[in-house]
């Protein structure tokens, strides 16, 4: 089922970011049972990082960082190039059977999670193509939800489908959660522990 056809039922759409190796996939299965407990016609899209920083082991201790895929300083550098220096990659063993445990759809989040606009148009293609081939998807997430015309024209080149910010996703972080037929997206780390718990109810 691709993302288009999506489109054209009314069923509301929780989009998770940031899916990957560091992912906790026992907190990311509890959570997902409970989408599907009290709204089973909620549909889930997991957008998957395959190269990734070692966070679990820049972690402090209180659990907050290690489900990062990238150190929250590197927003404050200029140079995008910092986002290269990946320490983990891989895609997370469990992918397969949560997808197929909870009928979620997947996307590719980026080989890495830079924001593409920066890239010349051939590092963004291998970036979405090589990415997309090793989750097995066709549908794309951008980085920090940036992309331009060069992102476009990669995605309309390998018929892969787009996800624009400006098609309407509503950040879970400003937006409560409604089962009205609108699209979410929500990444794990922001709600770290228990926290994740209380924001799909
Ligand atoms: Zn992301």
């Amino acid at each position: 089922m691709s993302l288009s056809s999506l489109s054209f039922d009314s069923s509301t759409i929780i989009r998770i970011d940031d899916i990957s190796v560091n992912l906790d996939e026992q907190r990311l299965r509890k959570f997902l049972s409970q989408i599907k407990t009290i709204h089973p016609n909620v549909k889930i899209l997991l957008a998957v990082s395959p190269a990734v920083f070692d966070m679990p082991n820049r972690d402090n201790g209180n659990g907050e960082i290690s489900e990062r895929v990238f150190p929250s300083i590197l927003n404050a550098h200029s140079d995008h190039k910092v986002f290269y220096q990946i320490e983990r990659i891989g895609i997370p063993n469990w992918l397969s059977s949560v997808t197929a445990d909870f009928g979620c759809l997947l996307a590719s989040h980026g080989l890495i999670h830079v924001d593409h606009r920066l890239l010349p148009i051939d590092a963004q293609e291998m970036s979405i193509v090589t990415s997309l081939s090793l989750i097995k998807a066709n549908i794309f997430v951008p980085p920090f939800n940036k992309y331009n015309k060069d992102t476009e024209t990669v995605c309309s080149d390998n018929k892969v489908d787009l996800i624009k910010w400006e098609d309407g996703w509503n950040h879970l972080g400003y937006q409560p959660f409604s089962d009205d037929g609108r699209n979410y997206y929500v990444h794990l780390h922001d709600y770290p522990g228990e926290k994740l718990f209380a924001i799909v109810t």
